[in-house]
């Protein structure tokens, strides 16, 4: 379906805000332009700066009212569920389905942020001295974004920055930026003006956002490469910093596991999204005399996904969001062919005007093909063998990446010896891919730096303030 392109705005001390020139951005199921969005310049990004400045003295203040203009976020959030699941769906390629509920999910995410109780540590009270531990907010935040889930990401810091009393510039990636500016409009009405701004553009302007002197914190959820600039350009200034990368998650089959229920409870962890998640499975190590029975039943489940625009009802997988990321997938799947991985599902593009591709297991797959020493982040799952745990641990681990990994078996004890000795910031036993909203997710190694969810959000938006009262009187003669 054809539409007329709108032209977004961003979200600029309380006004929407146009710009000179405009990108486009693209659905990737029809390889259409749905939307025009303003590229920022750097005067625009300096009033976003200065107004999050500015807003930032009364934010920090009141967190009674801070809570409750969470509680109306999540309502203008729940509002507005139909309206930017469409409009995430359009742009993301994920299905209309799971962009509902995600968004869903990022209503009740502000509510928990709003109901969390902050702890104020108590270290000393008596007649010499009341010393405390407050939580102390950075001040401004940038926060940029990754194209795999837009709304989940945005409001993963917005609801805990804001709770925090930080306020936030905020920039999505540039191949997704619509659900993100429409979600600025929508809060416009409910948060103080300055409190958040929302800014597109490119890796530029993101580079702008983290060396700009006003933020004192970053976060930053993206790519190892651009997490490693990030990291450099914050440095000098000593701007604390959130880094939420990329991961290679390695998922170990143990022996005593029915090969066809261990395919249909991992073959999601490893295709939600078309494998656009960062905590997804992405290579799984089996013992020799389990592949080919687990090969033939992920295949099976693999062959009939249905793949489709993520508008139609029926559609279970979407596309690859972009171009660049369904090239890549495509690369990836040939060279694991041409190094001699058996493609047992799927290993195809599919032949349309969006950037579909087949889910795709490749047995038989080994150390040294780029899918299995990469993070594909698409819908293609090697599958290796192994002989001994202890050659398989050295082998999950055997990478830069830490984000998480999992171990399979019947004997829970079992997998949690093996899971313990994984280096991964998530170590799941016969599951993967699952946060909890009170436990702190982030990676080990180069996955990241920090951590995030409950708490751990609110301890990355703030640093540790120790207040100290003496209780001697300050009264001559005392
Ligand atoms: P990316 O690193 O290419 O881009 C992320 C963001 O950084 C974009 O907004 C981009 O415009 C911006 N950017 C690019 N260059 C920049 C620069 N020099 N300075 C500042 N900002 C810059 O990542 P992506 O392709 O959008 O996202 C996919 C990656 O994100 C995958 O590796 C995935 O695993 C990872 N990811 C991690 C998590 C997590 O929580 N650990 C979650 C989702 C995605």
């Amino acid at each position: 379906v054809t539409e007329s392109v709108e032209n977004l705005s961003m979200l600029i001390d309380g006004a929407m805000v146009s710009s000179d020139t405009f990108s486009d951005v693209i659905n990737p199921a029809t390889g259409e332009v749905v939307y025009r969005v303003p590229d920022c310049s750097r005067e625009e990004l300096d009033v976003a700066m200065n107004a999050a400045q500015r807003a930032y003295r009364e934010w920090r203040v009141d967190d009674d009212r801070r809570r409750e203009i969470l509680r109306a976020c999540a309502k203008a959030l729940e509002n507005s569920v139909d309206e930017l699941a469409r409009v995430q769906t359009l742009e993301q390629g994920m299905p209309l389905a799971a962009s509902v509920q995600g968004i869903q999910g990022s209503a009740a995410n502000f509510d928990r942020y709003a109901d969390l109780e902050i702890p104020v540590v108590t270290v000393k009270d008596d007649d010499e001295a009341l010393i405390q531990v407050v939580r102390r907010p950075l001040g401004v935040v940038a926060a940029i974004k990754p194209w795999n889930v837009p709304i989940g990401q945005a409001v993963g810091v917005i609801a805990p920055a804001l709770r925090a009393g930080c306020t936030v510039v905020l920039k999505p990636s540039e191949y997704t930026p619509a659900a993100t500016l429409v979600l600025g409009e929508i809060l416009r009405d409910v948060i103080p003006t300055g409190v958040l701004n929302i800014v597109s553009g490119s890796g530029e302007v993101g580079s702008w956002m983290v060396e700009h002197p006003i933020p004192r914190g970053i976060s930053f959820t993206g790519s190892v490469a651009t997490g490693k600039k990030v990291n450099a350009m914050a440095a000098p200034d000593l701007k604390r910093v959130l880094l939420e990368l990329g991961g290679n998650d390695a998922a170990i089959v143990l022996d005593d596991v029915d090969p066809d229920v261990l395919a249909e409870r991992i073959f999601w962890t490893a295709f939600r999204n078309s494998g656009q998640i960062c905590m997804a499975t992405k290579r799984v190590y089996v013992p020799e005399a389990l592949h080919d029975p687990i090969v033939a039943s992920l295949a099976r489940i693999a062959s009939a996904v249905k793949v489709g625009d993520g508008m139609e009802e029926s559609t279970e997988l979407g596309p690859l969001c972009n171009s660049m990321q369904y090239e890549r997938v495509k690369g990836l799947v040939a060279d694991a062919i041409k190094d001699g991985a058996t493609v047992a599902a799927g290993g195809n593009a599919i032949d349309s005007s969006g950037y579909f591709f087949e889910p795709t297991i490749l047995a038989n797959a080994h150390e040294g093909m780029r899918i299995v020493d990469e993070e594909q982040f698409g819908p293609a799952l090697p599958i290796l063998t192994y002989k001994t745990l202890d050659e398989v641990i050295d082998r999950a681990n055997a990478t830069n990446f830490g984000l998480g990994a999992s171990v399979w078996s019947s004997d829970t004890g079992r997998a949690a010896e093996v899971a313990a000795l994984l280096e991964s910031g998530n170590a799941w036993v016969n599951t993967h891919s699952q946060q909890h909203p009170n436990a702190p997710f982030g990676g080990a190694k180069w996955s990241g730096v920090g951590s995030q969810n409950g708490l751990y959000s609110i301890f990355a938006y703030t640093d540790p303030q120790t207040t100290w009262t003496s209780r001697r009187a300050l009264t001559a003669g005392a």
